[in-house]
């Protein structure tokens, strides 16, 4: 879920309307609670900057909505995504930081102290770490929009539980798309893995993973054309390419059908103030996490197109909260 999807509506308004000249005013402002947010606000904290941090609509971000965390140092037996990220988050409460849910729906990076809505409040802020991470991306087609909620997700974890027994979908040839479709074939009785291109471009571990899960059957080669039922996902069409030229149309009987196709970044509220890339990650000075705004840095996926993994997102958040620290001395 977007940090920032309440923005078309508030922009006008709120900013007008916000008193600025009663507004809490902070040293150190952290937006995201994944596992650059909090560990920015572990070394934030520990330095004395008393950071403040808005969780966002998806609190823990995308790691709550993994299951097994096998990569992560320091748990030689694996760890939960959801048992991760609240013991990160005890850590950084642990030193000061004030932990706040809600969602930061404006910006203003135009001078110092920036100028933010958090929750419909005016706050300025002296710093600021970006850590809002990226959200999953969906096919674009109009059948998957007709079924979302009612048969078509982006994310197993949460809604695997419905197909218990049941025969599924997923799409996409990364890692969280042979992630789901293991997940799921726990699950369910039969999963289809459709995968665009000849080969997976999982990671070996992961590919081995799907190949010796026996209920889970990969479809190199196959586009999903359309989603297909009356109130509920019943089915789906695919298109089989051959070749250059030689389509053929596949149907399956399908009850759930799982998007996972990668993500994009939670950076729309910064565009008008920031460096981004064609995709919206926001680009930091090479070596830090500082952006072209003197005081405003990014950490983890909203920031990183390449490695995106909990243990770099962490890394990207103490050179953050290292950086914003140096950047408020000077
Ligand atoms: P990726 O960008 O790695 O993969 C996206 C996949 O979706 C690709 O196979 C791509 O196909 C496919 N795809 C994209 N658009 C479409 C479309 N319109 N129709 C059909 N297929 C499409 O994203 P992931 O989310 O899988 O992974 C992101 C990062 O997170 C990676 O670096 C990954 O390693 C990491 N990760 C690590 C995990 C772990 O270590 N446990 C778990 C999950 C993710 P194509 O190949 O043709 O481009």
């Amino acid at each position: 879920m977007s940090f920032f999807k309440t923005l078309e509506v508030t922009e006008t308004t709120d900013k007008k309307s916000a008193d600025w000249s009663n507004a809490e005013h902070v040293r150190c402002l952290i937006i995201g609670s994944g596992p650059a947010g909090y560990t920015a606000a572990i070394y934030a904290a520990r330095a004395n900057l008393k950071p403040v941090l808005y969780q966002g609509m998806e609190a823990g971000g995308q790691l709550t909505t993994t299951t097994e965390v096998e990569n992560f140092p320091g748990y030689p037996h694996g760890v939960t995504g959801p048992v991760l990220m609240e013991d990160i988050k005890a850590q950084a409460e642990r030193f000061g930081t004030d932990v706040r849910w809600g969602e930061v729906t404006e910006a203003d990076l135009t001078q110092r102290p920036f100028k933010l809505l958090a929750d419909g409040a005016p706050i300025l802020a002296d710093s600021l770490i970006i850590a809002t991470g990226a959200t999953a991306k969906y096919l674009g087609i109009e059948s998957e929009n007709k079924f979302k909620g009612a048969g078509v997700s982006a994310c197993a974890t949460c809604d695997g539980f419905f197909y218990r027994d049941k025969v599924v979908a997923v799409v996409g040839g990364g890692d969280t798309a042979a992630e789901e479709a293991t997940y799921l074939a726990g699950l369910a009785s039969k999963v289809y893995l459709i995968v665009r291109k000849p080969y997976l471009r999982a990671s070996k571990a992961m590919q081995e993973r799907v190949i010796r899960t026996s209920n889970v059957e990969v479809l190199y080669e196959h586009v999903t054309k359309e989603i297909t039922g009356t109130n509920v996902v019943t089915g789906v069409t695919l298109t089989k390419r051959q070749g250059e030229t030689d389509e053929q149309d596949v149907k399956l009987a399908i009850d759930g059908f799982f998007v996972a196709i990668g993500h994009k970044p939670n950076s729309d509220i910064f565009a008008k103030y920031l460096n981004m890339d064609e995709i919206g990650y926001i680009k930091t000075v090479p070596g830090t996490a500082k952006t072209n705004v003197p005081g405003v840095f990014a950490a983890g996926d909203v920031q990183d197109s390449t490695y995106r993994q909990a243990i770099t997102a962490a890394g990207s958040g103490c050179m953050a909260a290292l950086d914003a620290e140096r950047f408020l001395a000077e």
